[in-house]
């Protein structure tokens, strides 16, 4: 014990950690601190981190007393990881926050914004803890809540980056620079073990040596898992400012970068060459590609193989995927993507498709002088005056008589311009002067204005020259051009396939939504969702329907996909559960090469995106996160413009356009897509955004009639929030 009530253990154990427990309760001895206690054990476990804890204090709730003692043990004790508990929460008393924050020297966001995702799974109440990860000289420290359970959730959460995260702030790492490779691990919570009871001899006392019930009843940290939201962590600048990966937006407004416009459909080396750990050399760029570097680097093999991936703590670290920013993961889906073949289909099967030749007129268009008024065929040299009608030039028919001098003949829109005629006298421009007795004929008309050689006649070819270009390769059709496909009598044509998308739901706890619930069971609506996103483009699609967790049948659903479909779709199973397998089965069974497996967005942290060249073909496989508001978005973020780009449209990329916010938006430290309603105000340029509510991505109410998303751009220290009246990017997912 040392002599300023700190508990010593001099151990020599590489990974040196110091427990701070601060709470006004446990310090004046009212409580005892169980949560120090349950911190200890965990740090410990070998099975976990393996690490060791060589000194232990619980100070009050004061600035100054946890400022001094951070500063002490990074300072002069050296210590590899400070945990702190307590003192996150909303209480006037809670500044461990605050008292970290003057004493890091470096935030470390990612890590909050773990335990900040993983608790808020676990309760809403999460979003009431403000913790603040960072680092000062070699010392990792990391703010968990008060609560036993709180603590353990979080230190779960952040466990599958932690020992690396360590290493390389230690000496032995040389050059170790944390790269978003490193924080690739952010976790779904994985199922909080129960720790161990400590053996006696570890048991944590402080000189009073008082046991009691634990701080987490007094806390305020109310016993929650954790901290804020990612959603509605806006009120601190603790989280997520400086690891935004390279910037695609500028204030209000994210972009699809322009590169994509020209895509190359050449299969190639993955674009993550990113260092990865200290295992790693400088381009490892895949997990595929890292396979082939050493057996260490190897890390989803390995635990594919020779670790019991049963154990989720293990697990969890071995799904190693560096958090791809969006623009990256957009661009990378793009060139990833190829270009499908051609094939020829009648012109009825031509709209939604994108012509693979030019398509030539062979006739003139029109292909005789037609009239483009109703009126009277004169002879423009006649003058004003009075004529003759000599009958009337039907649709359809050639006429059969020659205007000749002081005649006319009556004539209808598009109806041919007989002989001798080279002028078209509106009806309005004439008089009747003589009619039949059954006043069925005009027999004589007047005509009241001198009309102009050519006047009102379209003449051959007028609009459509014999030879000429009329729809060139590359061009989408819609009905316009059918129709226009029609008027050349270009029958048969050359287009570009179109994609045909396998979609499967993924899970467990999924249940066709035909049958009646049960308990644990939720119906899957991911699939549902999938295929009409889809299909509302016009694409076939095969259903694979539900596919449960477990890598025989994943592989067994690819499998069909792969020798039906074009491109696979699954939502669900890419998070870092216990059954998520979906990576592995694409890396490991499938020997697909995965191109990122997280992307730094909100929603749709776990999306995945690989490729697998077969006989000569590129098949792409969408993983989606399950959750269906999730999959809904990634799908028009990232699936529809692949299979855009896969039937020939030249400019794949959504339709983005400005709107007003109808209301404050606060701003997340991701990249966020907000659904919106799209509303156009009398006689206002711009429409304007009305945000569909609570954004939790499990709230699938928030879909309902949206037909935009927001493009939030990740918020910075300046811009907490946007506000209403503000022009931000709205990208188009619905009929407007
Ligand atoms: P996962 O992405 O598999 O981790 O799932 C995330 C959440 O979405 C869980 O609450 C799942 O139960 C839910 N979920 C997954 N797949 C579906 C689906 N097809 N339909 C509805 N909910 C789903
Ligand atoms: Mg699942």
């Amino acid at each position: 014990m040392a002599a300023d009530g700190q508990v010593l253990y001099n151990h020599s154990l590489q990974i040196r950690v110091g427990i701070l427990t601060v709470s006004d309760s446990c310090y004046k001895s009212l409580l005892d601190d169980r949560t120090g206690q349950n911190l200890k054990d965990l740090v410990e476990d070998e099975a976990r981190f393996g690490g060791f804890v060589s000194v232990y204090k619980i100070v009050p709730e004061e600035m100054d007393d946890i400022k001094e003692t951070l500063l002490d043990w990074c300072d002069d004790k050296e210590l590899n990881l400070i945990l702190t508990a307590g003192g996150t929460g909303f209480a006037p008393r809670d500044v461990t926050p605050e008292a970290t924050r003057e004493v890091i020297e470096r935030e470390a966001p990612g890590m909050a914004l773990a335990m900040l995702m993983g608790s808020l799974n676990v309760t809403p109440l999460a979003m009431l803890s403000r913790p603040v990860c960072g680092i000062r000289g070699k010392t990792l420290i990391i703010n968990l809540p008060g609560s036993k359970k709180g603590s353990q959730e979080c230190f779960q959460f952040i466990l599958p980056a932690l020992p690396h995260a360590v290493d390389l702030l230690r000496d032995a790492i040389v050059g170790g620079k944390p790269h978003h490779g490193d924080l690739d691990n952010l976790p779904s919570p994985p199922p909080p073990p129960t720790p161990p009871p400590a053996p006696p001899s570890l048991r944590l006392t402080v000189e009073r040596g008082i046991q009691c019930q634990g701080h987490e009843e007094v806390k305020k940290d109310s016993g929650v898992s954790s901290t804020e939201d990612s959603s509605s962590s806006h009120n601190t600048s603790s989280v997520g400012v400086k690891q935004i990966p390279e910037g695609i937006v500028s204030r209000g407004v994210q972009a699809f970068p322009r590169e994509s416009a020209s895509l190359s459909s050449t299969p190639s080396e993955s674009p993550r060459a990113h260092s990865t750990s200290r295992f790693s050399t400088a381009s490892c760029p895949t997990p595929k590609v890292q396979s082939r570097c050493s057996s260490k680097e190897n890390i989803l093999r390995a635990s594919h193989s020779a670790v019991d991936i049963t154990k989720s703590s293990r697990r969890a670290r071995a799904a190693s995927f560096p958090l791809t920013s969006m623009d990256k993961a957009f661009i990378t889906v793009l060139e990833m993507t190829p270009v499908l073949g051609t094939e020829n289909v009648n012109y009825h099967d031509g709209f939604g498709r994108v012509l693979a030749q030019d398509v030539f007129a062979k006739d003139n268009l029109p292909p005789f002088p037609a009239s483009m008024k109703d009126g009277y065929a004169v002879r423009a040299a006649d003058g004003p005056g009075d004529r003759f009608v000599i009958g009337e030039s039907n649709a359809g028919e050639p006429p059969s008589q020659t205007v000749m001098p002081g005649q006319a003949m009556r004539v209808s829109v598009g109806s041919p311009i007989p002989c001798g005629a080279d002028a078209v006298v509106p009806m309005e421009n004439t008089e009747l002067l003589k009619e039949s007795d059954d006043g069925t004929e005009e027999l004589e008309v007047r005509v009241l204005i001198q009309a102009r050689p050519g006047q009102d006649i379209r003449c051959i070819g007028h609009d459509i020259k014999r030879g000429e270009c009329v729809l060139a390769k590359g061009t989408h059709m819609g009905p316009s051009e059918v129709g226009l496909l029609a008027t050349l009598g270009a029958i048969d044509v050359d287009v570009h396939k179109f994609p045909v998308i396998a979609v499967m739901a993924t899970g467990n706890e999924l249940l066709p939504p035909e049958e009646s619930l049960q308990p644990g069971k939720v119906r899957d609506s991911s699939r549902a969702t999938l295929l009409s996103v889809i299909q509302e483009h016009g694409y076939p699609t095969i259903d694979l329907g539900i596919v449960g967790d477990n890598p025989d049948d994943l592989l067994t659903a690819l499998n069909e996909g792969i020798a039906h479909a074009d491109v696979i779709v699954a939502s669900g199973g890419v998070s870092l559960g216990d059954k998520d397998y979906f990576k592995q089965v694409l890396d490991i069974d499938l020997n697909a090469q995965i191109h990122f497996g997280r992307v730094f967005m909100k929603p749709g942290l776990p999306t995945t995106f690989a490729t697998l060249d077969t006989h000569g073909m590129r098949k792409i496989i969408f993983s989606l996160p399950g959750n269906p508001i999730s999959s809904i978005i990634t799908s028009n973020l990232f699936v529809i413009p692949a299979l855009r780009k896969m039937q020939g449209i030249i400019d794949p990329r959504p339709t983005i356009l400005k709107a007003r916010l109808a209301c404050d938006v606060k701003l997340d430290p991701r990249p966020e897509y907000h659904r919106c309603i799209l509303t156009w105000h009398h006689q206002e340029p711009l429409p304007w955004a009305q945000s569909t509510g609570n954004q939790m991505s499990c709230r699938v109410l928030s879909m309902r009639s949206a037909n935009g998303l927001l493009m939030l751009p990740p918020k910075t220290e300046q811009y907490l929030e946007l506000h209403k009246g503000e022009v931000v990017d709205v990208m188009v997912i619905g009929k407007l």
